[in-house]
């Protein structure tokens, strides 16, 4: 019925065509297994024979293509997923992780020392934020938290010592939308990367078309979709890619966090049906969004024109895959919010639960959870209230139901606006 993407703004036919071939790329990827098989085959192994003593040491400097030497550094089931991720990012290489954290933590150190500052976006995921700021301080390496919607502001954090931007597409828990070219561009400007988490928006935006010079996933989440493992990856230049590897002094290598090739092996596959899952998780969270604004309730979704960075987003989006699966709910209380989210569990509306990018809905306070990392006062000046809920809209096929069953809990509840308790 109603419940199709209505976009307001339609892009050139440039940047649809730049998004095909985005999507091609990922589906013209073709690995076999060792039999012929549809699927690679997995590789069960920690280390790997040498015919030859001599092909030994070459892997070890890094000079034989096809070899392997050891799967803390590289295995081919590994190589696989990342060669779909790099395709997804239209980026040159990629290098996978065993969790985004492990992802966010390597390319963190590996361009930071001691006495160097990062600039970041400040409503950014909890343990990001609480890596930047408890923990790489450890070792002097300090971080400004700006709102990076304020261009200028980024700029003026930048000094000698910084490394680097860093920011969401679209941020955990607020959903604020960077202006990825406005961003990259100062970064060039300042001869410095511009590092994106995309985790909350793949394939609907593609930071690295856009200008950023990193793009990081937590694969937890949408990429692999099933809740059922924990993974990251880091998509960018060869370079790069190749210099987290390094046996001497690559932050990948020698922080080790990796990722076993059965997972790995697991995600990849998910990755097949990743396309059909964002359009239907944008399409459900727009129809909800569109329905709870309309109906006077405190709604927050990048696919609103009353969202402050709806422009933004227009301007950078893949159009056919959305605004995404996230939206926020503000019931202005901790004691609605919790009401309100073990009664939408017990109406099957989805789960209590952290994490995101599940085919059921899941909820959770990110006050009081996934950020609770951030300090009550900084949370507030940021505009991250007690009573927000923040809702991963899942695949279900009859959105108007859900809607509904939303809908009653808050009746229940006495939580909707005068107006609409008298329809
Ligand atoms: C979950 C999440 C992370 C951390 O990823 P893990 O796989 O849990 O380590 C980082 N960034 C964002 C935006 C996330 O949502």
């Amino acid at each position: 019925m109603t419940n199709k993407l209505h976009i307001s703004t339609f892009k050139d036919q440039r940047d649809s065509i730049m998004k095909n071939d985005m999507v091609n790329k990922l589906q013209d990827v073709q690995q076999f297994g060792e039999f012929g098989g549809v699927n690679p085959s997995i590789s069960d192994s920690s280390t790997y024979t040498f015919m030859k003593a001599k092909t030994m040491y070459d892997t070890f400097e890094g000079n034989t293509e096809g070899c392997y030497l050891y799967s803390r550094h590289t295995t081919p089931t590994n190589l696989n997923l990342a060669e779909a991720l790099a395709a997804l990012e239209s980026t040159e290489m990629a290098n996978v992780y065993a969790s985004g954290m492990g992802a966010i933590s390597s390319v963190l150190l590996q361009l930071c020392k001691a006495g160097d500052h990062i600039v970041s976006s400040r409503t950014i995921y909890g343990g990001t934020y609480a890596l930047m700021k408890n923990f790489l301080n450890k070792f002097n390496i300090n971080t400004s938290f700006v709102d990076t919607t304020q261009i200028d502001m980024v700029e003026d954090a930048i000094s000698e010592n910084t490394k680097m931007i860093y920011c969401e597409a679209v941020s955990n828990p607020l959903l604020e939308v960077s202006d990825i070219k406005a961003l990259a561009k100062i970064a060039k400007k300042h001869n410095i990367p511009l590092v994106v988490d995309n985790t909350f928006s793949p394939l609907s935006i593609s930071p690295a078309e856009l200008g950023a010079s990193i793009v990081i996933h937590s694969l937890t989440k949408f990429i692999n979709g099933t809740s059922d493992g924990v993974a990251g990856v880091v998509c960018g230049t060869t370079e790069f890619c190749t210099s987290l590897k390094d046996v001497n002094f690559g932050a990948a290598m020698l922080l080790g966090s990796t990722l076993d090739g059965l997972r790995s092996s697991s995600i990849l596959k998910n990755m097949r049906t990743l396309h059909l899952r964002i359009k239907k998780h944008s399409e459900n969270a727009l129809y909800l969004a569109q329905k709870f604004e309309k109906n006077g309730i405190h709604v927050s979704y990048p696919g609103l024109k009353s969202h402050a960075g709806h422009e933004t987003y227009n301007n950078q989006m893949n159009m056919e895959y959305g605004y995404g699966g996230l939206l926020t709910l503000n019931v202005h209380t901790l004691e609605n919010a919790n009401n309100l989210m073990e009664l939408m569990q017990e109406h099957k509306v989805g789960y209590l639960a952290v994490s995101l990018g599940f085919y059921k809905t899941l909820f959770s306070a990110p006050g009081t959870s996934t950020s609770s990392e951030i300090p009550l006062d900084e949370q507030k000046s940021m505009g991250l209230s007690e009573g927000l809920i923040r809702i991963s809209i899942g695949l279900d096929n009859d959105i108007e139901k859900t809607y509904e069953s939303i809908h009653n809990c808050m009746k229940e509840l006495n939580l909707l606006p005068e107006k609409i308790i008298a329809v």
